[in-house]
């Protein structure tokens, strides 16, 4: 049974014939766009840290050829008892990594009270895998002005994905972005199971862009690179990649996290990936 979903249930993500939309993120003439020629590489800790990792990790992602910046301030962990995040200091630190490379901010929003400190730093909101169904933060940030980060939940399905993504610009916001980032299945060497597949399927089934997360997608860092690659032969128009100076030291996810080192070999493939079918990088 295929269950391919009905577009007329998510109009205005629904593809329905029209053409690509480019999601602008960043300020000014810094700004990047999502979902055109250029495969947009968005990397950077799990986690907000402190100021010297997360440098290093921006410096890292800069010179790999990353336009964007990732890391949490407000981390959802599934235990209470884990690093929480830094919370509007580690928002600062970002901001002041924005001054220092010029790479735009994405990090997630956690509780719709915080879209407006959120959006004060950041320069896009990502709604984190586990509030994919949280319709009052979908609301908060369809009502506000930056981009969203839309991050498909373990469980959840293409259609569910996408009429998350409804809310969103239902709410009025039109800058969204679809972000595959694995699913939960009955295979446990993995983390989650990077369903590549639903790469090219929301393609054809919405207008907005969609990226892929491979370290989520398989929680190892020995993985990554390759379905990094995968991802982009499969029509990714972005990646979302984990990167930490020292891995080991990480205060979350830090057995998917890729070293400086390994980011910097992995830009030249994906260049080349890219290339290969139609992109730049
Ligand atoms: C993250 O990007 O660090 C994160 C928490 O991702 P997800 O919501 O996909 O688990
Ligand atoms: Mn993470």
């Amino acid at each position: 049974m295929s269950g391919w979903p009905d577009e007329k249930s998510f109009p205005k993500a629904a593809r329905a014939g029209r053409g690509r939309t480019v999601v602008r993120i960043g300020r000014g003439a810094g700004a990047v766009e999502v979902g055109g020629a250029a495969v947009v590489l968005v990397a950077g800790p799990c986690a907000v840290e402190g100021w010297e990792t997360l440098a290093e990790a921006a410096r890292a992602a800069k010179a790999a050829g990353a336009r964007l910046l990732r890391g949490g301030a407000f981390k959802p962990r599934s235990s209470p008892y884990a690093f929480q995040g830094l919370g509007e200091e580690g928002l600062r630190l970002l901001a002041r990594a924005r001054e220092e490379t010029g790479l735009g901010v994405v990090t997630e929003v956690l509780d719709p009270r915080d879209v407006p400190l959120v959006e004060e730093y950041a320069d896009c909101f990502q709604i984190g895998a586990r509030n994919m169904q949280n319709q009052p933060l979908l609301r908060a940030v369809g009502r506000a002005r930056r981009p969203v980060l839309l991050k498909r939940a373990p469980s959840g399905t293409l259609e569910e994905l996408l009429l998350a993504a409804e809310y969103v610009l239902d709410s009025g916001n039109p800058d969204v972005v679809l972000c595959e980032r694995g699913i939960r299945t009955f295979e446990p060497a993995t983390r989650n199971t990077f369903d590549l597949s639903a790469v090219p399927a929301l393609r054809r089934l919405s207008h907005l862009p969609v990226i892929a997360d491979p370290s989520h997608g398989t929680g190892r860092r020995d993985l990554v690179p390759d379905m990094a690659l995968a991802a982009v032969a499969a029509g990714a128009d972005g990646l979302l990649v984990e990167v930490h100076p020292r891995p080991a030291e990480a205060l979350s996810d830090g057995p998917q996290a890729l070293t400086p080192a390994m980011l910097a070999e992995l830009a030249p493939r994906l260049r080349a990936v890219a290339a290969a079918v139609g992109r730049t990088l």
